[in-house]
């Protein structure tokens, strides 16, 4: 209720004294995170979807996630046409608009006040209308969205003290001819196994090859070298991240040579600099995979430029779409 519909009333200081304290309790409703769920905006610890829903058991489910750092969104067009594109690769339509998507994303944000936030949109295939049919065409598709405070793939402490990843030896990348990369999944069983054989060999993280030995991505990150000024990154196998777009975009501006090619696991032991990328945490360098140890053991010199242009361009007013807060 806007303050000004307690204009004239005769417990006006105490109303509005109420009315700010009912703001800051909603600010700590949503501290933890808001969700989008049918058009109301909740805690993110009451958003729920039923047990019953393909995208629970099928795991037939796309998604996406923007983040916002400062009060802007990074790139909010390329997330949503990565998100639309997934959703047409998978036949899902929640029957909304772009722009309806977009506002849903917004208004949440506003309303949880984050400022430094990940941001997921969600579509589902649903439960089917008719029931017991195994008809992905008879589920109502659905869509929602949830925000927390900002996500990094590796933690900042970790990576001030250098992070480490292996090449998992027990797991590889599912093969993108049974799961494209490129249509955002949750089919995350390889990364949660290579991520076990990581933590229990001392890694922070893993990084998966396909079954050629070339160098994939990692759980949530795609992954660069850098050998004599030339930047070099997979070209298939992976998500098109907008990070790795932006690292590319940055590297180029930054006259660096840029080569997307088949990573044999060689090349990538082989390199002055490994990092990786991800709208979780931006351009993180890896000090150390396998055994073998990266300049020193501290970021690069390329990394670090990179990773500072990349912060740079998460401020930059071309890329950013404001959220106007309502708190
Ligand atoms: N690869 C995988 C498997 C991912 O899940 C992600 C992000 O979640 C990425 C790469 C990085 O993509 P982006 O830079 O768009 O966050």
């Amino acid at each position: 209720m806007p303050v000004h519909c307690f204009a004239g009333h005769p417990n006006l200081s105490r109303l509005c004294g109420l009315y700010a304290k009912g703001l800051t309790i909603l600010t700590d409703v949503f501290s933890e995170g808001a969700a989008w769920m049918r058009g109301r905006i909740i805690p993110i610890g009451e958003a729920c979807i039923p047990i019953t829903d393909w995208g629970l058991t099928h795991c037939d489910i796309t998604y996406d996630v923007v983040p916002v750092w400062n009060g802007g969104m990074f790139r909010l067009p390329a997330y949503l046409d990565r998100f639309e594109a997934s959703m047409a690769a998978l036949h899902l339509d929640p029957d909304m608009t772009r722009d309806a998507i977009q506002s849903a994303l917004i208004q949440m944000v506003a309303a949880s006040g984050l400022r430094n936030s990940y941001v997921a949109m969600v579509c589902s295939r649903g439960t089917p209308t008719i029931a017991g049919s195994r008809d992905p065409r008879h589920c109502r598709n659905h869509f929602y969205a949830w925000c927390v405070p900002y996500v990094q793939v590796i933690s900042p402490e970790v990576v001030a003290k250098g992070a480490s990843a292996c090449i998992a030896q027990t797991v590889q990348r599912i093969p993108d001819g049974s799961v494209d990369p490129i249509v955002k999944n949750y089919h995350w069983g390889d990364f949660t196994k290579g991520l076990f054989e990581a933590k229990d060999a001392g890694f922070e993280t893993v990084i998966l090859t396909d079954a050629d030995g070339n160098i994939t991505e990692g759980p949530g990150f795609n992954v660069f070298a850098i050998k004599h000024g030339k930047l070099l990154t997979s070209g298939h196998g992976v998500l098109s991240g907008i990070t790795r777009r932006t690292v590319l975009e940055i590297a180029t501006q930054l006259g660096l040579q840029v080569d997307i090619r088949p990573l044999p696991q060689t090349v990538l032991l082989d390199a002055d600099e490994v990092f990786i990328s991800s709208s979780a945490g931006g351009v993180i360098p890896i000090v150390k995979v396998n055994e073998t140890v990266f300049a020193g053991g501290v970021c690069g010199p390329a990394t670090q430029s990179i990773h500072q242009s990349y912060w740079d361009w998460m401020a930059a007013p071309a890329y950013r779409t404001d959220i106007i807060y309502n708190n």
